[in-house]
């Protein structure tokens, strides 16, 4: 992977539009939130477009009847060397014994459905020493990418 020092909503402005088009497809309305002066990630930038799509196209797809996503940049000081992008939706959440196979390569509730986003999202994360939490329950779901910022040199 090739790695170089980037902010996260610059990522993430590159695959907006696309998001967006897609949610006007499902009636959901997409609301995103940068938060400025965040450190810079280093990552792949064409790697990480992959990551964020994905994410945003689950979400969007489980909203059918409409809904909120809310895509959300902060930093945590309980994780000062790490960024975080949440993915939230208002769509009907996962079920708790579905809850943990969502990133099995293959698992899928979608009739032409691949399985295959979230276990490649994971593995891209895992590749760029981040992670990806979930939770969900009845009122949605919630996908959060940390990555570790860059340190220049000093
Ligand atoms: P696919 O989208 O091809 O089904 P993914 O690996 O992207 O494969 O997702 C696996 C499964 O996880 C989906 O089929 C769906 O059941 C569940 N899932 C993922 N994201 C969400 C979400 N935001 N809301 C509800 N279910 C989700
Ligand atoms: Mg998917």
């Amino acid at each position: 992977i090739k790695q170089v020092s980037m902010k996260i909503g610059e990522v993430l402005q590159e695959i907006l539009p696309m998001i967006r088009n897609e949610a006007l497809l499902y009636n959901v309305t997409v609301l995103y939130y940068p938060k400025p002066g965040l450190s810079p990630i280093l990552a792949d930038k064409e790697l990480l477009k992959q990551v964020f799509l994905n994410l945003g196209k689950n979400a969007i797809e489980a909203m059918d009847g409409g809904g909120n996503l809310i895509i959300r940049e902060f930093s945590s000081p309980c994780e000062p060397d790490k960024i975080a992008l949440e993915f939230r939706d208002t769509g009907p959440g996962i079920p708790a014994d579905v809850l943990d196979k969502v990133f099995d390569p293959f698992f899928t509730t979608k009739p032409q459905g691949t399985g295959l986003g979230l276990s490649v999202c994971q593995r891209i994360v895992h590749d760029l020493r981040g992670n990806i939490e979930v939770a969900s329950d009845r009122n949605g779901t919630q996908f959060i990418v940390w990555l570790p910022c860059f340190e220049g040199p000093t």
